[in-house]
């Protein structure tokens, strides 16, 4: 998708339906991640996700169910792209 000159991508991590509730991530990266109440990693709301060791997260989660997307300036999700949905 074309982005706009005047304005910055701006990206999010993001868990799809894969997730098997292991609780890598939220170790790693417990300012970002946390366990919803069906047991599912869920992104918490954060002025930024850059210099959070989502990186690392991404490189445990043992069924590759993190991913980076792009956001709106409000920080929801562009191109469909909605939480625990495969994309
Ligand atoms: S590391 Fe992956 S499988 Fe484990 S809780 Fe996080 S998203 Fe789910």
């Amino acid at each position: 998708m074309a982005i706009s000159d005047n304005k910055k991508p701006i990206r999010k991590p993001h868990v799809n339906a894969s997730c098997i509730w292991c609780s890598a991530c939220t170790a790693i990266s417990w300012d970002v991640f946390e366990l919803d109440e069906n047991g599912l990693s869920r992104v918490k709301i954060c002025e930024t996700y850059e210099g959070k060791d989502v990186d690392d997260s991404i490189a445990a989660c043992p069924v590759n169910a993190i991913s980076w997307q792009e956001t709106d300036e409000n920080g929801n999700y562009t191109n469909w792209v909605e939480e625990h949905k495969n994309i």
